[in-house]
């Protein structure tokens, strides 16, 4: 259905990824840090949530999540990666059928389909 292998990680990418307390504390006994130094280091707060995952740029995407391997395109933090991450997709993935669909239109195995234009990804960079 879906191969994260082949994927730039379109997921990763979101611009609003939004942890739990939960999320947070396994996140600073993974590194060893109290949850205040976690929260400070890896979230940001505003208006639509309280822990929001810290980005850093991205070639591809503008901005991705920090815990992005952006040459190896995979999560660095998987064993403690946040519930939102470990549900998504569920069942099929939407991004990876756009994937595989432009894949099949250009005939090119490694092409990479963005979804965004350049304003949304000068945007998401912030
Ligand atoms: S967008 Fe889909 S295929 Fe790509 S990394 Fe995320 S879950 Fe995997
Ligand atoms: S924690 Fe891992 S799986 Fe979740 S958004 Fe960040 S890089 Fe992707």
């Amino acid at each position: 259905m879906y191969n994260c292998a082949k994927c730039p990680g379109y997921c990763c990418s979101y611009p609003l990824i939004q942890l739990t307390k939960r999320d947070v504390e396994r996140l600073a006994k993974h590194f060893g840090l109290t949850f205040e130094k976690a929260q400070k280091k890896f979230t940001t707060s505003n208006w639509e949530a309280k822990y929001a995952m810290r980005r850093k740029k991205d070639k591809i995407f503008g901005g991705i999540c920090q815990f992005f391997d952006t040459d190896a395109r995979r999560c660095t933090v998987y064993e403690a990666r946040p519930a939102i991450c470990r549900s998504y997709p569920g069942g099929r993935c939407g991004y990876y059928d756009f994937l595989s669909h432009e894949r099949r239109a250009q005939d090119d195995e490694t092409f990479i389909a963005t979804t965004f234009s350049k304003l949304e990804k000068d945007n998401m960079a912030k």
